[in-house]
């Protein structure tokens, strides 16, 4: 590549330290305080943080962090546990909770994030399919708008039981949902059908906004501790958060019926999920400037970009579309190459459990897989696009541009 890569790198920087670094910084402040003020509200105090055993009846670190997590969403309750394996564990029990034989789910976001195929429709897994859920789809339109005259037509014929709605583009080349975008489509679905459950797959978008999907009505919300709003602390975990009656339906799949989050023990300190939470805002932040860089950079570069270059989108995450399948590779690479972690290894693609294409995934992060670090991941198929998330520091990020361009003008030859 016959350019400079460092100058580019400080020209867009100062770009975006003119455009749209101040947004990003006033909707941090102002979830900042939105956090703190959850802290204060539920009286945090240093016992919350101790670990429990067996079936750990009256745990007030766990019913605390739960409290927390409501009040910052402003939901009635909310589901907040280590014993959540991962966003698609959460997104499970949230649907096999609220949906019965004969219901329908309906996704007007397109298809559901890769692993819940296997969830809704997989044979001889114990999909909801298999319990009699039927599922529909109706896709965005092709400029990644709700296609609000289908789902008009299937609310009124069919009134399903449950909406969901996937607010990040997943391996998709879309934009992510915009908080306005929620305040329409939940609008539009309440006047048509009030019965609905409408469920959010809010992964990677928590605190992109001032304002979370729960604020605009939607009946759930439900996320991974390893993306946002764990704040690159919680060591695992996941949340539901939402109407009182739905989640404690959900809290039914988690544990038992009738038993719910009553029980639910951790021998382990609840302080990375406080402290996690508490560093969200600013982490988020911190992985917004990341991704609004390496979308400008590749955007001067002549690179396609998803969100628009000096726009912030609705989640964490840059869309880079690479002409060759050995591009995005080289890219993940150079990611996985300026890691803290594992910076010694190459990733390769893999068949990845849950995923129906090879998936190359570049995380060398202190939490295994968690992406709110900095990651870079795809699907191996065309068109090749590579999804560029999370960082720690901004710092971190600026480094790892450098090398990226350099593999990749490398992989050019
Ligand atoms: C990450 C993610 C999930 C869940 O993935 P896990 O790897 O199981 O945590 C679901 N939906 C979207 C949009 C995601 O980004």
């Amino acid at each position: 590549m016959n350019f400079d890569a460092n100058k580019l790198i400080k020209k867009c920087e100062n770009d975006l330290k003119g455009s749209c670094f101040h947004q990003v910084d006033d909707t941090a402040l102002y979830n900042q305080e939105k956090v703190l003020r959850a802290f204060q509200n539920n009286k945090v105090a240093l016992r919350h943080f101790s670990p429990t055993s067996g079936y750990g009846y009256d745990d007030v670190g766990r019913d605390t962090l739960c409290k927390v997590f409501s009040d910052v969403f402003r939901t009635e309750k909310a589901i907040v546990s280590p014993l959540i394996a991962n966003g698609t564990h959460a997104l499970t029990i949230a649907m096999f909770g609220i949906l019965r034989p004969g219901d329908e789910l309906l996704y007007i976001t397109g298809e559901p994030y890769d692993t819940l195929e296997d969830v809704i429709k997989g044979e001889g897994i114990g999909s909801l399919k298999e319990f009699g859920v039927k599922f529909n789809k109706i896709e965005l339109t092709s400029d990644g708008k709700f296609d609000f005259e289908a789902i008009k037509a299937a609310l009124i014929e069919r009134k399903p039981r449950m909406i969901g709605i996937q607010r990040s583009r997943g391996y998709s080349w879309r934009n992510a949902l915009k908080y306005k975008d929620f305040e329409e489509i939940i609008t539009f679905i309440r006047n048509i059908s009030p019965l609905s459950v409408i469920m959010v797959d809010n992964c990677y978008g928590e605190f992109v906004d001032k304002e979370e999907p729960s604020e605009a009505g939607a009946d759930l919300i439900v996320g991974s501790l390893i993306k946002n709003p764990g704040g690159g602390l919680a060591p695992t975990g996941g949340y539901v958060a939402g109407k009182a009656e739905y989640v404690d339906l959900v809290a039914g799949k988690l544990t038992a019926p009738g038993i719910g989050m009553e029980v639910g023990s951790y021998m382990s300190t609840y302080q990375y999920f406080y402290q996690g939470l508490f560093m969200a805002p600013h982490v988020v932040a911190q992985a917004i400037k990341a991704s609004l860089l390496f979308c400008a950079v590749f955007s001067e570069l002549g690179y396609e970009v998803l969100p628009a270059p000096y726009s912030v989108g609705g989640d964490i995450i840059t869309s880079i579309k690479f002409p060759r399948a050995e591009n995005l590779i080289s890219f993940c690479q150079a990611v996985q190459k300026c890691s803290p972690i594992d910076s010694f290894v190459t990733p390769e693609p893999w068949d990845m459990p849950g995923y129906n294409d090879q998936v190359i995934m570049a995380a060398g992060s202190f939490v295994q897989g968690a992406s709110i670090e900095m990651s870079a991941d795809s699907p191996i198929r065309a068109p090749y696009i590579a999804y560029f998330q999370g960082s720690l520091t901004y710092e971190h990020a600026v480094i790892a541009l450098k090398k990226c361009l350099e593999y990749l003008s490398g992989s050019e030859k």
